[in-house]
């Protein structure tokens, strides 16, 4: 992992850096292309200069996309801000600007470029889109994992200063425990709960039986294992006709690792 924290617990710049020029600038587009063409978008860079970049690889493909941050002159950027409210802009490419009381109801989608380690940093980006308008469907394209870390933006946080440990944050960037699962036909991440994906409507209902049943089957081996080893608890040493019956034998008195060996030495069955 190209990501490093600094003293305040986000990543670094230059790590950002390193870590954004492993994401293919063509697949911006093209993935913005496939999922969410034709919406309002904002894109989230981590850096101005990647932002442009960013910006100009969208100009390239024919799409108006505008890149302004906080430096940007403000008669420049009321500009651009109020082209991307009528339409005209299609992309807005910034680094921090949109968090500051910026209101476009109508954007449906945002792009995810900066990874984060904050919490708040990942809510108050990624729902940008998903300010309310009737049958209005957001689209968060997360390109640097960040929900790996918190889960779907609409999760149920709780926000408690005391348990801390409970914080939805994880540092392992794994989805372990986050109850979230990837679409195998769109790739939307969504709610892990979902029997149809409210995207592409594909059918989870076959693969959840089957989870369903696998997880039945491990349960019935493992009271069946138990039972095993109950009954080969209350039988004599003398009675035990394998290796196997001894290491369970072992097992359910506690025994040292080594006992069940030496005594199948003994008896020959190994
Ligand atoms: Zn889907």
């Amino acid at each position: 992992n190209l990501l490093k924290k600094s003293s305040t617990g986000d990543y670094t710049s230059k790590s950002m850096d390193d870590f954004t020029k492993s994401i293919i600038h063509g697949d911006i587009v093209k993935s913005w292309l496939k999922f969410a063409k034709d919406r309002k978008t904002i894109i989230y860079c981590h850096s101005t200069s990647f932002s442009k970049i960013v910006a100009q690889e969208f100009r390239n493909a024919g799409i108006n996309a505008l890149h302004a941050d906080a430096k940007t002159p403000s008669n420049e950027r009321n500009k651009i801000m109020d082209s991307f409210k009528q339409g005209q802009i299609k992309i807005l490419c910034n680094v921090d600007l949109v968090s500051e009381g910026f209101n476009v109801p109508d954007c449906s989608c945002v792009v995810l470029l900066r990874p984060t380690e904050s919490l708040v940093v990942y809510l108050q980006q990624s729902m940008r889109a998903m300010r309310y308008q009737p049958n209005k469907h957001a689209i968060i394209i997360d390109q640097v994992g960040n929900f790996e870390r918190f889960g779907l933006p609409d999760t149920d946080y709780k926000w408690t200063l005391e348990d801390r440990e409970k914080h939805p944050r994880k540092d392992s960037g794994s989805t372990e425990g986050l109850q979230i699962k990837t679409c195998p036909d769109c790739f939307a991440v969504i709610k892990a709960e979902c029997v149809k994906c409210p995207i592409c409507g594909h059918d989870f209902s076959i693969e959840i039986r089957k989870i369903k049943q696998k997880k039945d089957q491990e349960l019935r081996a493992i009271k069946a294992e138990k039972f095993h080893i109950d009954l080969i608890a209350k039988k004599k040493v003398s009675e035990l006709t394998s290796f196997k019956e001894l290491t369970m034998y072992a097992k359910a008195k506690h025994y040292k690792n080594g006992w069940a060996w030496h005594m199948a030495k003994r008896k020959g069955f190994i």
